[in-house]
């Protein structure tokens, strides 16, 4: 079956697919592999997989980033492949950790892929090597949590050389743990012919198709509570994007820049060189920004908490800042409909408490309509931005959501991921 058609099929009712021009070249275009590539019968497949899934009293409370992986698993087996996964989980910090082990996983590995799933307590050395001489046909080994030793963090030759001792073929499906340069993220792409997953070429494919060579014009949404934490983030989107939102607690930080009081709002008052810098970069690169023109304030920081709505230039002395108003949103959505491609990061209010979650969830579906419509290719990412997206119903709208944090940010950025750019050398 063709690749897309299965990692299509696998991923419908959760997100939509980005549609791509010359998809079988897609990977030839950014320099990687995929599965496609690779004569995979009869050979043992390294699969790097993101599963550090959020787990409370021994149950995985959100399977995700495991039903995810199924694509990969079941391409590589159909093609007669053995699929050798390595993981991390938690942070072990180099030492063995009973309560890290990915063990407990198995009976939620087995149940998505529909195949047994035979655990090995070491990703490396005799016993492993033993397990992958003796794993049978149509099945998956799930090696032993990789940050048990302290030469993963480390990116360290002498274990990726004996990880790699393992496999004939390595596969990174993990684009969330791409931005570290580790030696089951990166080393090992460097001692086996090295291909990209199915959910690695998914995400590559939806954002490169969003930042790298968008459809225009291309729109950002940026909010979130500091800019101090996504500073590299707006200084390389205003020389990519055609118009850049600013919202959240960081554009408190915009408007004292430019001499409004915010009261007693988020802001970073020692930022405003830096802010009036982006904003003067901004409008060197002909990129609009927009900030906040009406806000909601409020004087306490709880649900329901009595709030009014003002113009941005009226917060009260006694008074925060926490969420943007009607008459931003508007002018949000215009610019929405104007755009081809929305990519965003970060929520435009206090989200967590109502009713400071108004403009995001109307900004988010506004989106969600235009995307329905065929008029918007929407991407966002982001811990909080995914709750909030999810939180407002718009998510499943949205033609890709990221599942990584760190990595999907990093990416905005603008850096080369280690664990990317190892399988384009
Ligand atoms: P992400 O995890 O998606 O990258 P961030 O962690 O940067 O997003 O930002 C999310 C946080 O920003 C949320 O906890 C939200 O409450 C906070 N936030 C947004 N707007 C404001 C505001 N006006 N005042 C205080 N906090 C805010
Ligand atoms: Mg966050």
């Amino acid at each position: 079956m063709p690749s897309d058609a299965l990692t299509k099929a696998a991923i419908v009712g959760e997100n939509r697919v980005i549609i791509v021009k010359h998809k079988a070249d897609w990977g030839r275009i950014m320099g990687w592999k995929s599965l496609d590539d690779m004569a995979l019968a009869g050979k043992r497949v390294l699969v790097r997989v993101d599963i550090n899934v959020p787990v409370e009293d021994g149950r995985v409370t959100d399977d995700t980033r495991i039903r995810r992986i199924v694509p990969t698993i079941r391409d590589i087996l159909a093609a007669g492949g053995r699929p050798i996964l390595l993981a991390h989980f938690g942070r072990p910090k180099g030492v063995h950790v009973p309560g890290l082990s990915l063990r407990p996983l198995v009976p939620d590995l087995e149940a998505a892929f529909g195949v047994p799933v035979v655990f090995c307590a070491d990703c490396r050395g005799p016993a492993a090597e033993a397990a992958v001489g003796a794993l049978p046909d149509g099945q998956v080994l799930l090696l032993e949590n990789t940050r048990f030793h302290p030469g993963e963090s480390a990116n360290d030759p002498g274990l990726a050389t004996e990880m790699a001792a393992l496999a004939d073929i390595y596969c990174n499906d993990a684009f969330s743990a791409a931005h570290r340069a580790h030696a089951s993220t990166t080393g090992l792409a460097y001692l086996l012919p090295a291909c990209a997953g199915r959910l690695m070429q998914i995400e590559l494919r939806a954002l490169e198709g969003a930042l790298g060579t968008p459809k225009r014009p291309v729109m950002a949404v940026v909010g979130g509570a500091k800019v101090s934490s996504k500073l590299e983030l707006l200084g390389n989107l205003v020389a990519k994007v055609d118009t850049l939102v600013i919202g959240g607690g960081m554009a408190n930080t915009f408007l004292a820049a430019q001499g409004i009081d915010v009261g007693k709002s988020l802001c970073e008052h020692d930022l405003g060189d830096t802010a009036r810098e982006i904003l003067t970069k901004a409008k060197a690169a002909g990129c609009t920004i927009l900030l906040p023109c009406d806000i909601v304030v409020a004087r306490e920081f709880k649900p329901g908490a009595e709030n009014e709505t003002l113009p941005a230039d009226a917060c009260p002395k006694d008074a925060m800042i926490l969420d943007a108003g009607p008459d931003t949103v508007a002018r949000i959505a215009t610019a929405m409909e104007a755009a081809k491609t929305l990519i965003w990061n970060g929520p435009l209010g206090a989200f967590e408490i109502p009713p400071f979650d108004r403009a995001t969830n109307a900004a988010a579906q506004k989106a969600a309509a235009l995307t329905n419509a065929g008029d918007l290719i929407s991407v966002a990412g982001g811990g909080d931005t995914v709750a909030a997206l999810n939180q407002s119903g718009a998510a499943k709208s949205f033609s890709y959501i990221s599942t990584a944090g760190g990595a999907f940010l990093e990416w905005m950025e603008g850096k080369t991921l280690p664990g990317v750019a190892a399988l384009e050398k």
